[in-house]
């Protein structure tokens, strides 16, 4: 008898033992709390990694799919210091395949194919040890019983609760993302700055990166240290208001860097939060979580690439384990989730310390030391 599984979240934990799954021909409960798809604009551009969200590629059978959509170039990295001076100018070789770029919007729809994923249905509360097995609360009032529900519902999960009492906490770090569009056309010479990758500048405690998407569309992230409450004088929903602030927080560096903000369109706001680097839990018959919902960390390419591999590997673990073993595969991936994401929460925790740090030279040995010459 096959196991009732549903899985909270379709973002790219969710997706990808979703589509792991169907590969299979296990059947999955997608339930999303977004009404579509496209109920949001889908976010900026994403590095798969071969080892992490290519491996889970490869495991839903996509990995000929994705690459026909990556831009390998879009490894490329120019490092400025804040006035002007190119620091590090990277290029990756024509045959790199070690981080290649996508688009969320595109990954996103890669992954959904043909899923039947359940729009529009929030979940509000998960609870463990009903009668039928797991009780999931939606927020239209209904209620539905599944063996297994796996949170893949991202930084604020709401099936957390059912596991774990700890929450996200800020880090001091907050992002302002902005957007340009058709920059080839608008703004050539921004264009040929940013290049065919990402462009970062760093100074005290103050970054800005600029990371090219396909179809000529640029985002931008300022960064910087800041109180949680820094807007509190501010209209973040004021554009021109929101803009003034950041040309005055980025003062005096290089004018291609201040003109990143000045062509700005829309403001973003995205203070970073995280969980304790060593989020674990006592295991619950039932329930468990992956990706953010589970480890939540700063957005230093890692995040979506392990959310993405655990869900492939629970994926493909629940799906030829017989119904019997169902509780002891989880219990068997939480605790190799646990370990290989305690050591990249490490990582990129420090990392945030150094890329928006009061020493700008920390960013470039970080960058030094990851990056093959
Ligand atoms: C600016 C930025 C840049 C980043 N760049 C990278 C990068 O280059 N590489 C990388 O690996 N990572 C990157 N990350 C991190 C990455 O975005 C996340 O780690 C990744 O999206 C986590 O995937 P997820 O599926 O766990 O959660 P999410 O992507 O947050 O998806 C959660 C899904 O659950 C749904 N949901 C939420 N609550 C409910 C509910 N109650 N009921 C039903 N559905 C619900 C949401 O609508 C959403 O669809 C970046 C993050 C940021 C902020």
């Amino acid at each position: 008898m096959r196991r009732r599984i549903a899985v909270v979240g379709s973002g790219p934990a969710g997706l990808s033992l979703a589509r792991v799954l169907h590969r299979h021909d296990h059947p999955v409960a997608v339930l999303e709390r977004d009404p579509a798809p496209d109920a949001r604009p889908p976010g900026g551009t994403l590095d798969l990694q071969e080892e992490l969200g290519q491996l889970a590629l490869d495991k839903a059978g996509l990995l000929a799919e994705f690459w026909a959509l990556a831009r390998p170039e879009g490894q490329a990295m120019r490092i400025l210091d804040t006035d002007g001076t190119v620091l590090r100018d990277w290029q990756p070789h024509p045959d790199d395949t070690a981080n290649p770029e996508i688009d969320r919007g595109q990954l996103r729809d890669l992954l959904l194919g043909p899923l039947d994923v359940r729009w529009g249905q929030g979940v509000t509360q998960v609870v463990p040890g009903a009668r039928d097995g797991v009780l999931v609360h939606f927020a239209d009032g209904r209620q539905e019983t599944f063996d297994l529900v796996v949170g893949a519902d991202g930084a604020w999960s709401r099936v957390r609760r059912a596991v774990s009492s700890v929450t996200p906490h800020y880090t001091g770090v907050t992002l302002v993302e902005t957007s340009l569009d058709d920059v080839d056309t608008r703004h050539p010479d921004l264009a040929r700055l940013v290049g065919h990758g990402s462009l970062a500048v760093y100074g005290v405690n103050r970054a800005l990166v600029a990371q090219r998407n396909s179809g000529g569309h640029v985002k931008v992230y300022a960064q910087f240290r800041a109180p949680l409450d820094w807007h509190r004088n501010l209209d973040l929903a004021d554009a021109e208001a929101v803009r003034s602030r950041l040309l005055a927080l980025f003062e005096g560096w290089t004018a291609p860097a201040l003109a990143l903000l000045r062509h700005g369109t829309a403001f973003v706001h995205r203070p970073l939060h995280v969980l304790p680097v060593a989020h674990t839990w006592t295991h619950v018959p039932g329930v468990t979580l992956l990706g953010d919902a589970a480890h939540l960390m700063p957005p230093l390419g890692a995040g979506a690439n392990l959310a993405m591999l655990e869900g492939a590997e629970l994926a493909e673990s629940l799906a030829t384990a017989g119904p019997a073993d169902m509780d002891e595969v989880v219990r068997v991936f939480e605790d190799k989730m646990w370990a290989r994401a305690g050591r990249w929460a490490q990582f990129t925790t420090a990392g945030l310390e150094r890329l928006v740090g009061p020493d700008p030279a920390e960013a470039l040995a970080l960058f030094d030391q990851v990056q093959p010459s």
